[in-house]
């Protein structure tokens, strides 16, 4: 089951040992002495990243309650209109402007209320400076000079210690979170018998809502069943629910602090697949060659590649035979998430099919090439909005797996070749990746093959020795035969290549040296009986492939090393 596979995920990384406490960014830390008199407010931001973009740190801190639009002060740390009750935009509408001081008093009330409790220096100077509005007026004046964030969270340090890291603060934070008060029944993760949550904690998906979604909720009638209201439909604990949460939060985060390498991150687990879905994997048993995959996807380096096609494992653990591989896509939209499935298959079998994708991908590109550089390539002008929705997440599955690739992954291929009268090299490679997969055409995974019978591979081969034969003989043409011919010719080739056959001898006759084209125009016709009147969506794609290889052969130096034609392909994959 997958909320237990991802807490035991949790649990395994060690990142469930203090699940009162959550990682979070926080931007602000408001200094004060130990009679809460106020010394200054300082910015935690950061250089961070291999662009040195300015991050604020990240802090274990109070867990959050988990606030929807209703009024709730979190403990200790809080946003600007919390803390302080001021907010970042000055024309903030009426109604708004009301709720924040509200707010700064609810706020002040928990901080008041847990100084009372616990005796605590550093809590009762926090709430002599809450109380004082002369420095906080101060520190609000320097916030703003500053300049902030309406979502900043800002801490608070007494004689040079974050109160919050204060251990009997901690203690006091852990005592007070209360259960939900409903009675005790089995959870469905751990099977134990506990109140289960009132609501599970959220997660931050792309294109979700900016307070994050809860993974497991019932907001709506339909989802309930039995007579049983909201989360009673799927008990969990909460030490359930804040373990699962903690994985899936681990996994959608690239930044996520590694609680066994202090300053470090977790290995990042995630891959964006398009605007609105990414995909999350991990494994039941710690592995490195999981830590390869997030890379060679989205930005893959040749010398990652080159270790993980060379010698398996080389260098590497090896994964146990009955490790694990989990794989989650998660959309999403309109303040929802959807899982788009749920994955699981031996690693070592996982680790076999990303081998043939990138051996499939490889005789492409120098470097090798992003998969959502690949998918660009199918889409109307190379926009991934103008994919199916959904495409991206079957294609990824596809390869982890080994699946057949969908047939769209074909058709789009197909119809943009013959949009576009042309074939570069990331829609060969898409070409490439469904015929040896899907067709088993293996024989042409490592270029042009000169011995392939298939009439479509055949025909494509056929289109760029005349194409050739017309260039060479005629230097700067405006358009060639396959500017005008190549949609006919790959979906009806008895239209138009007879007529095309009978111009050639007018370029061979032009041509200095002919033999050399002539001995590749009389290899190919030679494999082939008749123009068919038509060709089949598959035939269309060894057609796309036959061209390309056809025409990078004549690419090629005359020593044999591959040049790209750099006339084609797309460039500018940042
Ligand atoms: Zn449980």
């Amino acid at each position: 089951m997958i909320l237990q596979s991802l807490k035991e995920l949790a649990e395994r990384e060690g990142l469930t040992e203090d699940l009162d406490y959550e990682p979070k960014l926080v931007a602000w830390v408001i200094s004060l002495d130990e009679t809460g008199r106020y010394l200054g407010i300082t910015s935690t931001a950061m250089p961070q990243g291999p662009k040195g973009k300015l991050l604020p740190k990240t802090v274990r801190i109070p867990r959050r309650a988990g606030r929807t639009s209703a009024d709730l002060a979190d403990f200790l740390i809080d946003k600007p209109e919390y803390v302080l009750g001021i907010a970042a935009d000055p024309d903030l509408p009426v109604k708004r402007k009301a709720k924040l001081e509200p707010r700064r008093l609810l706020f002040l009330a928990g901080i008041e209320a847990a100084a009372q409790a616990t005796g605590n220096v550093a809590l009762q100077a926090v709430a002599a400076f809450l109380q004082s509005d002369a420095d906080r007026i101060l520190c609000a004046g320097d916030l703003t000079r500053q300049s902030f964030a309406s979502n900043d969270l800002i801490a608070f340090e007494v004689a040079g210690s974050l109160v919050h890291e204060d251990p009997q603060v901690r203690l006091h934070f852990a005592g007070n979170r209360g259960s939900s008060g409903e009675p005790a029944v089995q959870c469905l993760v751990c099977g134990g018998v506990r109140p289960p949550v009132d609501k599970h904690p959220s997660v931050h998906v792309r294109q979700g809502s900016p307070s994050g979604i809860a993974l497991v909720s019932f907001n709506s009638a339909a989802f309930e069943s039995h007579g049983w209201e909201r989360n009673a439909n799927a008990p969990v604990c909460r030490n359930c629910a804040e373990g699962y949460t903690t994985g899936l939060r681990r996994l959608l985060s690239n930044r996520y602090p590694d609680p066994k390498r202090p300053g470090e991150n977790c290995s990042p687990r995630s891959i964006g697949l398009t605007n609105d879905t990414v995909a999350v994997f991990w494994a039941d048993s710690a592995n490195d060659s999981l830590d390869l995959f997030a890379a060679i996807f989205e930005s893959p380096d040749p010398a990652s590649v080159q270790a993980l096609l060379d010698s398996p494992w080389k260098g590497r653990d090896m994964p146990a035979l009955s490790t694990r591989f989990y794989c989650l896509l998660i959309s999403g939209a309109q303040g929802r998430a959807t899982l788009r499935g749920v994955h699981s298959a031996l690693l070592a079998d996982v680790e076999a099919n990303v081998r043939e994708y990138f051996a499939c991908i490889a005789p492409y590109s120098a470097t090798p090439l992003p998969l959502y550089v690949l998918l660009r390539s199918l889409a109307v002008q190379r926009k991934p909005e103008n994919l199916p929705p959904g495409l991206a997440g079957q294609v990824f599955l596809a390869i982890l797996f080994g699946a057949r690739y969908p047939r769209t992954l074909l058709s789009y291929a197909v119809q943009r070749c013959r949009a576009e009268q042309a074939v570069p090299r990331e829609r060969a490679a898409v070409l490439n990746l469904f015929l040896y997969r899907n067709l088993k055409h293996k024989e042409l995974n490592m270029g042009l093959n000169r011995e392939s019978p298939e009439a479509g591979y055949r025909l494509g081969r056929l289109l760029a020795v005349l194409e050739r034969m017309q260039t060479q003989a005629n230097q700067g043409l405006n358009k060639t035969i396959v500017d005008r011919y190549y949609g006919a010719a790959s979906t009806r080739p008895g239209t138009v290549f007879p007529s095309l056959i009978r111009l050639a001898p007018h370029h061979i006759a032009k041509l200095k040296n002919p033999a050399f084209l002539q001995r590749d125009l009389g290899e190919v016709l030679e494999g082939l009986d008749s123009f068919p009147a038509h060709l089949s969506l598959e035939d269309q794609g060894l057609f796309a492939l036959g061209y390309y290889h056809q025409r990078q052969d004549y690419f090629k130096k005359r020593d044999g090393v591959p040049a790209v034609d750099a006339s084609e392909g797309d460039q500018n994959h940042e």
